[in-house]
């Protein structure tokens, strides 16, 4: 039977990436995201890679009521959901005395709420199936910090324990629950950041490129996001069985130091 996956923030970068991967495996997709002009070139996009449906919600993750209407919707259309692949997320920069308070809000909301709210209501429908794979798209930051990020790497420090957390419960039905790590890839959400980065430490954009993004990476290269797709679909074969818990860096050596 053909299995369906969630992809959230998949309509730009990394999810893309893996939205794309699963679609061409065979499986149903829901692509989520902000519902932008080229939203329908996106979803053909993947659409004409594989063999299966694919949907789009737009449920701000942000809300948790549109969270559950997404899931909802989902339950209706296929009565079940085996992969769960958490991945939106936003960013903003800036020295913790400055930081808006309603960015720190909207970035635990997005980037480590709406995990919990995925999750909640995915676990009913995948004990019933006896069968299950949630990944997270945490960071390099799940594990170290960087400065004038507070509110993503706590947001991402948070992943990681809540990973650790529904791999313990999850454990005996046959679902696991893993966090991949990625350092700098670049994504239109890297984009942005260099302009910000580049203002709070007051050096040029391509001294953040080069000193303050690759410079934490030793192979000196972007994390590409089809290694992050190809590592999902790892974890979704029966070769990841056995692997739970775990938040795995794909980083280029970063954390390692
Ligand atoms: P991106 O900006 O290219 O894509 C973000 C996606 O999230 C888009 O599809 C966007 O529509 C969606 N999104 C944003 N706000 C949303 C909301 N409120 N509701 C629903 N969807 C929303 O970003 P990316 O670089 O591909 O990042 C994806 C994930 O990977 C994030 O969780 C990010 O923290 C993580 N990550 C990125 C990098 C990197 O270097 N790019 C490194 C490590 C981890």
């Amino acid at each position: 039977m053909t299995k369906v996956a969630l992809v959230t923030g998949s309509t730009s970068g990394i999810g893309l990436g893996i939205a794309k991967k699963l679609a061409s495996e065979g499986y149903h997709i829901i692509l989520n995201g902000l519902n932008t002009p080229d939203v329908a070139n996106v979803v053909k996009e993947v659409d004409d890679l594989g063999t299966g449906e694919v949907l789009f919600s737009d449920a701000d993750m942000s809300n948790p009521g549109q969270i559950e209407n997404m899931m909802h919707m989902i339950e209706n259309k296929f009565g079940k959901v085996d992969v769960v692949v958490n991945n939106a997320g936003i960013q903003f920069v800036s020295p913790i005395e400055d930081f808006p308070v309603e960015k720190w809000d909207k970035i635990i909301a997005i980037n480590l709420s709406s995990a919990f709210h995925t999750i909640r209501l995915a676990i009913p429908m995948m004990k019933k199936a006896g069968w299950g794979r949630i990944i997270n798209i945490a960071s390099a930051h799940a594990l170290v910090a960087s400065p004038f990020k507070s509110a993503y790497v706590a947001a991402k420090h948070g992943i990681a324990g809540l990973t650790k957390t529904v791999a313990l419960e999850a454990a005996e039905h046959n679902i696991t629950c893993n966090a991949i790590c990625p350092g700098y890839v670049h994504t239109p959400l890297v984009d942005g950041q260099i302009e910000a980065t580049a203002k709070a430490r007051g050096i040029t954009r391509e001294q953040v490129i080069k000193d303050v993004m690759l410079g934490e990476q030793p192979t000196k290269q972007f994390v590409k996001v089809e290694e992050i797709a190809d590592l999902v679909s790892f974890l979704c074969s029966d070769s990841a069985t056995s692997m739970t818990g775990t938040c795995l860096p794909l980083d280029g050596g970063w954390t390692a130091h």
